[in-house]
């Protein structure tokens, strides 16, 4: 499952922070999650209750997703637009030379200790 793999990858950078930082336990991730990463948020809160718990540091530890709308920027019109209602085709004046500016990223926005 895709976003278990997430979730360990996650888990293991916040191991990592909280060693460098002397932390016993966190309390709270709170995790960017953009709106085109192809993760379910769901399915990842599923599977974090589950791995947390395997993880002392972690024990009961609330994973907080903040979405991050996805948005892509034109070369042509130099104009921004939401890319989930739109796609690749910039909607005012039908260039498709585009590219997502935001909302691919999972990315941990920051840790809450106790
Ligand atoms: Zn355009």
């Amino acid at each position: 499952m895709h976003e278990l793999g997430v979730v360990f990858y996650i888990i293991k950078d916040v191991k990592k922070v909280a060693e460098q930082n002397g932390v016993q336990h966190v309390s709270k991730v709170i995790l960017d999650l953009g709106e085109v990463s192809m993760v379910v948020p769901y399915q990842l809160q599923d599977c974090w209750k589950w791995a947390v718990q395997r993880e002392e540091m972690l024990s009961n530890c609330i994973l907080d997703i903040h979405p991050i709308p996805a948005v892509t920027f034109c070369e042509s019109c130099h104009q921004e637009y939401a890319t989930v209602t739109y796609g690749k085709i910039c909607p005012h004046c039908g260039s498709a030379d585009t590219y997502l500016v935001r909302g691919n990223e999972v990315e941990i926005h920051s840790i809450e200790v106790d």
